[in-house]
């Protein structure tokens, strides 16, 4: 990652200075949590799209793991962001708020170590971004998602991506883009990085939050659906709805609006991404990048 400038416990640094110690309780353990945000580019200059929620996740997140005193408050951390994006003068990049527990956590319990906290940014894309007449190739995965109570799906745990990467791994190894994870009990839950949204007889269907993480994408594509007058309802869904739905698409802060045209070998629908899943790429696109209605409600000009 090619960036000059790293924010790191409050201090903007040379991103080459920006190291963690080898022995770092964090690292060992896959105990810290992060956030994943973009900025783009608006006609009114480099804007990071839903910063408040996305700082709001990640000190929730820190919360469900059982850090008691965070280092930055929410504010403070949407401070460092866009003065990390400013520092790099990037007019678009992806942006990665971590806190990780540092300074002791050896004896697996947080409260003899202490929540340390960074902001990177960089230019290069997380996600395999498809043209918009193109969709993923995904498979079911033999791996599960995580039981709610076995990790913290609502708190994006960077231990919990071992799952997705297994996963992921596994997909991209047989040929498939993407993996589509099932719950525990056998419903469909998200992808390694992105949640899912089916469409099905005009209606939009997607998982509830029981097992999942819950997307700002999901919830943006929830409001983009329901302006354009698309039925939008959460709804358990198997496997084998996943094979006669009209359309599927993925959806997340990398992955953008991205439909899905194949399934364990099965055509979704006509082959290509459908008509409701290109509106809403349309809207979400339009939405980041400063020219739709709700973007000034969710942009903050950094
Ligand atoms: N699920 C998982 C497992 C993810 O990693 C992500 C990406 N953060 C998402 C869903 C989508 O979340 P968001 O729209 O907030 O980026």
């Amino acid at each position: 990652m090619n960036s000059r400038y790293t924010w790191i416990n409050g201090e903007m640094i040379a991103s080459s200075d920006a190291t963690v110690p080898f022995l770092t309780a964090g690292f060992h353990y896959g105990l810290a949590i992060f956030e994943g945000i973009r900025a783009y580019q608006t006609p009114k200059g480099p804007a990071v799209f839903r910063l408040r929620e996305h700082m709001q996740r990640f000190e929730d997140s820190a919360r469900i793991v059982g850090f008691r005193d965070l280092p930055k408050s929410v504010d403070e951390m949407m401070t460092a962001v866009c003065d990390t994006v400013r520092a790099n003068a990037y007019g678009e990049c992806y942006i990665r708020p971590l806190l990780w527990l540092g300074d002791g956590g050896w004896s697996l319990t947080l409260d003899t170590g202490k929540p340390l906290v960074a902001v990177a940014v960089w230019e290069q894309s997380v996600y395999v971004a498809k043209p918009a007449d193109q969709g993923l190739r995904a498979c079911v995965s033999s791996f599960t998602r995580h039981h709610p109570n076995a990790m913290m799906t609502k708190a994006k745990v960077s231990g919990n991506y071992t799952n997705s990467i297994l996963a992921k791994t596994d997909a991209q190894r047989n040929g498939f883009d993407e993996a589509i994870l099932l719950d525990p009990e056998g419903y469909v839950a998200e992808c390694t990085g992105a949640n899912m949204f089916v469409v099905r007889n005009g209606r939009l269907l997607t998982p509830p939050t029981d097992a999942i993480l819950e997307g700002i994408t999901r919830d943006t594509v929830v409001t983009l659906a329901k302006d354009l007058g698309i039925p939008v309802m959460e709804s358990r869904l198997s496997r084998d709805h996943l094979y006669v739905v009209d359309e599927v698409f993925v959806c997340g802060t990398a992955a953008e609006v991205q439909g899905v045209t194949h399934i364990d070998g099965r055509q979704v629908g006509a082959g290509v991404p459908g008509p409701i899943t290109a509106a809403l790429r349309e809207a979400y696109l339009s939405a980041v990048r400063g020219s739709h209605a709700r973007s000034e409600g969710w942009l903050t000009v950094v």
